[in-house]
């Protein structure tokens, strides 16, 4: 047997692999993935493929950074471990918060450190029960998420997401989380509807599902600023504008999810910046260190922070935090994207090469299966549809998105089909001529799926 038959075996008698059809998984076995290379990576097998996905939309200075390598190795043999419980600090995690806070929007002042996206966003759940106790506001403890977000899959962070297949057989999601509308214009209008009428009818449904809970039992609305996972959305003109409205209005906290969206994605440093939203709490991961080490963090506002730290005092301690909080390796790794970013530019490139991403991806929108293209920065998606005129979706036994990213696949481009739909995250060091040879993958991949 080969060496490549069998890890391939042994992956398949060993592994539970995450957001996989484990039955589909027995028979298929794992692509394997070996190397990397800027925007590209290699199986097994040594096929390349262009990752038109950023790996999980996070690898944003691609496969080989060597910078990154070697801040790793430095802090490897500087310090290879510390924490931060009981005051106890490292020089990483220090400098890291100190460089995050200068980009971040100036509504935030503090910083906690978690490993992941989901850590970070339960973190954030946490924070708005903590806070509202300490203020003596026990009540407000709902949090208002939206269908079709992605925050995660812990316990709370999974209960935010609001999609079902988080939810099936998880048990979840658990009290004290509601779902509002998800503002996609193309799934949610009404016919005949505007997209300023149908953005002021969700801003309206959003007031009514807080007066009917009782706006003293609502603490937290949380949004990521475009949608990842459930089909890259981006929010209709003047969305956030009303819904910040309604939070202020009834003094309900604003969770933005950065996950995706922060470090240039949009367009702008974060997606905070390019739809003008003032966060109380953020969260942050992927981007954060390129993916290259498991690092993430949830930013507070000085008010949120006053609270917590005068309650802490009561009790004894801010019994929250995980081993990992602020690793000296990740940290170090961290610092070294942000000050890449920082020399590469990357939003002025982001910037400059988007444009060019986005006519193509809209170019995309006469293929006879695509019903609606959208996108902003260096996201988009492209929506599959059998007829163009009553936007009707495939069947999901068609499987039609997993067609077209297995015929992309074939020609060297990796792409993630979500439902009915392709969604697109490079990496923001991709350049204009890689731009061309992803779109004539997917496009060969739509083709093949014709
Ligand atoms: N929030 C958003 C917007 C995400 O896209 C993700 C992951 O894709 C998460 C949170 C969860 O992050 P993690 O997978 O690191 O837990």
């Amino acid at each position: 047997m080969s060496s490549e038959t069998l890890s391939s075996a042994t992956d398949v008698k060993n592994l539970v692999h995450p957001y996989t059809n484990l039955g589909d998984h027995l028979n298929k076995g794992p692509m394997i993935i070996e190397r990397g290379e800027g925007v590209y990576i290699y199986d097994n097998h040594g096929k390349r493929y262009l990752e038109g996905m950023s790996g999980l939309w996070c690898t944003s200075l691609g496969f080989s950074e060597e910078r990154l390598v070697n801040a790793a190795i430095e802090q490897f043999k500087k310090l290879p471990y510390y924490h931060l419980f009981n005051s106890r600090s490292n020089t990483p995690a220090i400098e890291l918060s100190e460089k995050l806070l200068e980009i971040a929007p100036k509504s935030l002042a503090k910083v906690l450190y978690a490993n992941s996206g989901s850590e970070a966003n339960d973190a954030a759940v946490k924070l708005v029960w903590f806070y509202h106790n300490a203020l003596g506001k026990p009540a407000k403890k709902k949090i208002i998420s939206r269908l079709r977000g992605y925050h995660g899959v812990t316990v709370a962070s999974g209960s935010l997401t609001g999609l079902p297949a988080n939810h099936q057989f998880f048990d979840l999601p658990i009290d004290r989380i509601l779902h509002t509308d998800c503002p996609s214009y193309y799934h949610g209008a009404n016919p005949g509807e505007s997209e300023e009428a149908f953005t002021q009818r969700l801003i309206n449904n959003l007031e009514q599902l807080i007066l009917k809970e009782g706006p003293d039992t609502v603490g937290a609305f949380i949004a990521e600023p475009v949608m990842g996972a459930g089909g890259v959305i981006v929010p209709p003109k003047g969305y956030f504008e009303g819904v910040q409205k309604i939070l202020k209005k009834y003094n309900i906290l604003f969770i933005v999810d950065e996950v995706i969206c922060g470090f240039g994605r949009t367009g702008n440093m974060f997606g905070s910046d390019t739809f003008n939203l003032q966060p109380d709490i953020m969260s942050v991961a992927k981007a954060l260190s390129s993916s290259y080490l498991p690092i993430s963090a949830t930013l507070i506002s000085q008010p949120i922070y006053e609270k917590i730290a005068e309650q802490s005092d009561e009790v004894g301690v801010f019994a929250h935090g995980v081993t990992y909080s602020g690793h000296p390796i990740c940290a170090a790794v961290a610092l070294e994207t942000l000050k890449i970013y920082q020399d590469k530019n990357i939003v002025s490139h982001v910037q400059e090469v988007a444009p060019y991403f986005l006519s193509k991806l809209h170019s995309l929108s006469a293929h006879p299966l695509v019903g609606e293209t959208r996108g902003i920065g260096l996201i988009g998606a492209i929506e599959l549809t059998q007829d163009k005129a009553s936007k009707k979706p495939f069947d999901p036994s068609v499987k039609i998105e997993k067609l077209v990213q297995e015929n992309a696949a074939k020609h060297g481009v990796l792409v993630r089909g979500i439902r009915n739909a392709i969604a697109l995250c490079p990496p923001l060091i991709i350049t204009k001529e890689q731009i061309d040879e992803l779109f004539n993958g997917v496009e060969a991949g739509l083709n093949a799926a014709l």
